[in-house]
């Protein structure tokens, strides 16, 4: 074989998954079909300080350093929290993939851009792929699929995927930002069925804006939520200007296989996502860590067997699955809420006592502690929304 491994794709996951491996002493190949890493840009690039501390990054790559929270429910109710402490970072997140990739290098792994990996085929000890307008194949022991949501190696996998996928469609803009320091949110039916909208200021004048839609039949594209948003909400949008625009997806949901024999899959690719939020960040750092402890330990004892490849899978479970199902669930009932019980909600959370819970256990990467215990708080302690909810069967005890 010419490489120990060949990953597919210089996003966040293959980046890290490469650079880990190749830590190790193995001969690894980066194959990304682009010219330039982190273009285009597909993300509204909030992730936490621990995903940052995670990744390795440069600290420059932080364009803001947000505090604080807004939220926006559908019928004019605000919910608002400040903390003392970062609550979540905008980052360049041109820059940090380039950063992730130059660390790959760095480490060993030769990286190989506008090389668009057009088939596999397996072969014995392997894999044996063809790259797009080129007649030479590449042979390497294991094959990493970091090639994201609308990953081709799962499906030359034939590894099934869900169905569920936030569609979403995002500005950056000039406007002007009122309050730098908070990510605001913005829930209902008509601007964002089944997610929520974001803004997210850089600084006094630039914002990232956005929306999207997580339903299997949504009514609309994304492009009129996104309109809805910003018509809905003409005193904070009202001086607007586009400069540019980005759509995408994030798959949402799990997948039953991430690994075959001699492959594995990470990040998007996996849908190693979070499903309240879609951010696919620090999961597909938390996936690279785990990916490639598999990938290193299995190169080393030369068993990439379907068998030895599995353990991959186990670990991953054994970190983020619990989270992951809690997540989804707490996604569920939300998505039982009509636009009347979130605002019956945000309106009974917004009191000093529940700011304090909320800072104390918020947490983006973990979101699902925090959101059992306002659900369940909510339910306990404010009858009118528990009777809303009974009456209408979106509630049993
Ligand atoms: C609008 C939007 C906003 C988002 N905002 C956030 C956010 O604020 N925070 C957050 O944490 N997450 C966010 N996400 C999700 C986040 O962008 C992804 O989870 C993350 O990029 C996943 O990283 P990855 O490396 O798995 O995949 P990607 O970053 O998608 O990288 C995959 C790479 O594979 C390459 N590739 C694909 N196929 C091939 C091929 N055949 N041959 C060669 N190369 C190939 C692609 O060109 C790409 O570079 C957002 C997503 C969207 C769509």
């Amino acid at each position: 074989m010419e490489w120990d491994v060949i990953v597919i794709g210089a996003g966040p996951a293959g980046c890290f998954t490469a650079k880990l491996i190749a830590l190790s002493g193995f001969k690894v190949l980066i194959l990304e079909e682009h010219q330039e890493i982190g273009y285009p840009v597909q993300c509204a690039g909030l992730i936490s300080p621990r995903a940052m501390e995670l990744a390795g990054v440069d600290k420059n790559t932080v364009l803001n350093n947000l505090t604080g929270l807004r939220v926006y429910s559908p019928l004019d109710a605000l919910f608002n929290v400040e903390s003392s402490n970062d609550l979540a970072l905008a980052i360049d997140r041109v820059k940090f993939d380039q950063e992730l990739a130059t660390k790959a290098e760095n480490a060993g792994a030769v990286l190989m851009k506008g090389v668009k990996v057009d088939g596999t085929t397996r072969i014995a000890g392997g894999f044996r792929l063809t790259v797009a307008g080129r007649s030479k194949t590449i042979s390497t022991k294991l094959l990493i699929g970091a090639d994201g949501a609308n990953s081709s190696v799962s499906k030359w996998l034939r590894l099934s995927r869900p169905n569920l996928r936030a569609v979403m469609y995002a500005v950056d803009a000039q406007m002007q930002c009122a309050d730098t320091s908070s990510i605001s949110v913005f829930l209902g039916q008509n601007l964002a069925p089944g997610w929520f909208g974001w803004m997210i200021p850089l600084d006094e004048k630039t914002c990232r804006v956005g929306t999207g839609y997580a339903l299997v039949k949504p009514a609309y594209s994304p492009q009129h939520y996104f309109q809805e948003l910003v018509d809905q909400n003409p005193q904070i949008f009202k001086d607007l200007k586009i400069i540019r625009y980005t759509s995408g997806i994030v798959p949402l949901g799990k997948m039953p296989r991430i690994y075959s024999a001699n492959a594995m899959l990470v990040g998007d690719a996996a849908c190693q996502t979070k499903p309240i939020s879609g951010g696919g960040i620090y999961m597909s750092l938390r996936g690279a860590l785990v990916c490639s402890q598999t990938a290193v330990e299995a190169l080393r004892e030369d068993n990439l067997s379907e068998v030895k490849i599995s353990s991959y899978q186990k670990l991953w479970e054994k970190e983020m699955e619990e989270e992951r199902a809690s997540a989804m669930k707490l996604r569920e009932s939300f998505l039982n809420f009509s636009d009347e019980d979130i605002d019956l909600v945000i309106r009974f959370l917004n009191k000093p006592k529940y700011h304090k819970l909320i800072l104390k256990y918020g947490d983006i990467d973990y979101p699902s502690y925090l959101g059992k215990k306002l659900l369940n708080l909510v339910l306990r302690k404010n009858s009118l929304i528990k009777a809303t909810l009974k009456i209408s069967g979106k509630f049993r005890e």
